[in-house]
């Protein structure tokens, strides 16, 4: 990287507008608004800053549903939803967090319900569920119907009805402002945020005594992912920069049907509805590889049998590298009525009718298990004095951005929207807690905004050879085809030897335009400064772990290994000398009450 300029000369370049509140949420999607209405029902005066409008956020693009054991459908209980989110996480979950989700889901579906969101019902008018992947009853011996949907468009339903409760209690939003750091100070507590307003170019400084991150994943990282190009995990990096470490970032769920090609996401509940996969011999493979759970067993195990058949030549398709999804055989009532979404995806992506043909797919990256270590809170939790659960005061982390960690290893359909709203409460209970409404807060330190600035300005006057696409598509491709479905170790090896030179090369990086106003260039090149950190760590995760269990397979290491690697990582980045450094936390053996007792681990087979 190019040396910075002085703090000084940029302080005098970029006139600042402070703003003080009691909490800032970064993020509108699920996770931040929900944290956003109930930290302003508490009575704290609460900023939302989001680089999209509230309802552009990628939480609206959730199809499928919303995980909550209410037994609308038949028996349920939130012990077997937890035994499924623990298995689903093949044991590298923390079983009190997990606890908490799974026995809050249906006081948080309820209030959904009640503060408008239109779900689909039954004939009795009860809230619809349907049948997920990894979603059983009777401790994973029957089919359970757990998820909540509103159609095939959940996340639409919930985004809106969400952004409306924000805007009734009195939120202040700053839409299309975009954080760039935190503000850290010499103790370790994070005292505010530094951000750019995208339509004028002004810099704004937020200081609170609570900032709360639910900036989202970092599928972007990857060649072909059904998140948005706006899922550069922002709050990630941000953390990884103020010398914190992020966790368990090898894990990356890849969806078994996206669609072939457009990468555009058709939702499990295709499946929950009757959907199945076929490969070129026209067999319905899952019952080889899934005897009981079929075309619905786990995510990760689905993926892998697709990439099996298409390795061993029955792949669909000229070049037999994709498998087929057929709902073609399902009453065309119930696509319309269900499935109206991806009806459409399908049309316009695929150019296929869902009712005569089957729908080309292949697996492709959907959701991201690591992120910013937190307990079940929301509280943002670092590794210090070798306490594993010691709290960075003033910060908190929500959503896919953060790891808490109820996914584990392997993240179960319809358990992330849950986990936005429960999560998102229980931040707003723990700052009703610990934040004093309109307390007095010091002054913040001089070199506040030092490190936004820098980067800022670094970028802004970046006039190397290489355009930031071009540096983001060998990203792409890099972690696309060396840190996949499958790994070895050779091949993350040398996946971490080419993630380096891209990060390396980004010193050549050329910004076209040097205004600070509408400029996306520089926004997406400030993005990409956010993903390279973020593949970094994930690779060197990858490589350093010997072992497979849920999203992470290796080759040379097939089986999963209690006995070592039953534990978290942790990654730490010095952004200078793009070094990585590695270390483990216990995962929580233990449950919150005495209500359920420790699943034990076992065999994971569906
Ligand atoms: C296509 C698709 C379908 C899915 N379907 C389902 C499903 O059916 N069920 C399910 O449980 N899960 C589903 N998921 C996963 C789930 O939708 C996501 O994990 C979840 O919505 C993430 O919500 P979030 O609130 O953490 O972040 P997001 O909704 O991604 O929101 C991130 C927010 O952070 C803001 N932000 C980010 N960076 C900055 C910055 N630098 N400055 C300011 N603001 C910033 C953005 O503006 C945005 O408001 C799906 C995911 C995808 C991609």
């Amino acid at each position: 990287m190019a040396t910075l300029s002085s703090p000084a000369v940029i302080g005098n370049a970029y006139p600042i507008t402070d703003h003080t509140f009691d909490v800032v949420v970064v993020g509108a999607g699920g996770a931040g608004l929900r944290a956003t209405v109930g930290c302003s029902q508490a009575g704290l005066r609460t900023a939302c800053v989001t680089k999209v409008f509230p309802t552009r956020s990628h939480t609206v693009a959730a199809q499928g549903g919303i995980s909550a054991s209410l037994g609308n459908m038949g028996e349920d209980n939130w012990q077997w939803h937890m035994y499924d989110t623990v298995k689903g996480s093949d044991w590298l979950g923390d079983q009190d967090a997990i606890e908490y989700l799974v026995r809050n889901a249906p006081a948080a579906v309820y209030e959904l319900e009640h503060w408008g969101v239109p779900f689909s019902r039954t004939e009795e008018g009860k809230i619809y569920q349907r049948p997920f992947g990894g979603m059983t009853t009777h401790f994973g011996k029957g089919t359970a119907q757990r998820t909540c949907a509103a159609a095939d468009r959940t996340g639409h339903a919930m985004l809106h009805t969400l952004y409306g409760q924000a805007v009734r209690n009195n939120t202040e939003f700053f839409i299309e402002y975009f954080a760039i750091d935190l503000i850290m100070d010499d103790e370790g507590r994070c005292r505010g945020v530094v951000a750019l307003k995208l339509d004028d170019g002004t810099l704004h400084r937020f200081r609170a005594q609570l900032v709360i991150l639910a900036t989202g994943g970092y599928g972007r990282t990857y060649f072909s992912a059904t998140s948005a190009h706006t899922c550069t995990g922002d709050g990630n990096a941000m953390v990884l920069r103020a010398g914190l470490p992020l966790q368990d970032m090898e894990f990356v769920q890849f969806h078994p049907t996206g669609i072939y090609g457009a990468g555009c996401l058709i939702t499990e509940g295709a499946r929950g509805e009757g959907g199945y996969l076929t490969n070129s011999e026209g067999e319905r493979f899952m019952e080889r590889y899934a005897p009981s759970a079929k075309d619905l067993a786990s995510r990760d195990v689905v993926s892998r049998s697709m990439t099996i058949e298409i390795r061993e030549g029955r792949g669909v398709g000229k070049n037999k590298d994709h498998i087929y999804l057929h709902l073609d055989h399902l009453d065309p009532a119930i696509l319309a009525e269900r499935l109206p979404g991806i009806s459409e995806s399908a049309h316009i992506f695929a150019g296929v009718d869902v009712t005569k043909e089957p729908i080309p797919v292949l697996p492709t990256v959907h959701y991201n298990m690591g992120g910013i270590p937190t307990n079940y809170h929301g509280e943002v939790v670092t590794k210090r004095g070798g306490d594993p659960d010691s709290i960075v005061p003033g910060l908190m982390a929500l959503g896919e951005a953060a790891c808490v960690s109820v996914h584990g290893a392997n993240r179960l359909g319809s358990n992330s929207l849950i986990d936005l709203v429960v999560f998102g409460r229980a931040a707003g209970l723990r700052a009703a807690e610990i934040v004093n409404p309109g307390e007095k807060q010091p002054e913040l330190p001089k070199n506040s905004a030092e490190l936004a600035l820098s980067r800022l300005d670094h970028f802004r006057h970046a006039s190397g050879s290489t355009p930031t696409a071009q540096l983001r598509l060998n990203m792409q491709r890099t972690m696309q085809s060396n840190c996949a479905v499958f790994r070895t170790g050779e091949v993350l090896e040398e996946g971490v030897k080419l993630i380096h030179e891209v990060w390396s090369s980004a010193a050549d990086v050329h910004v076209t335009d040097r205004s600070l106003i509408w400029n996306s260039d520089l926004v997406e090149t400030l993005e990409f400064d956010n993903l390279i950190t973020q593949a970094v760590v994930t690779m060197e995760g990858a490589l350093n772990r010997l072992e497979s269990r849920g999203a992470h397979a290796r080759e040379d290491y097939p089986n999963r290994d209690d006995a070592n690697w039953m534990k978290h990582t942790l990654a730490w980045l010095d952004t200078s000398s793009q070094k990585v450094t590695l270390d483990y936390r216990p995962v929580h053996t233990y449950t919150m009450s005495n209500e359920i007792q420790y699943i034990e681990p076992k065999a994971r087979v569906y």
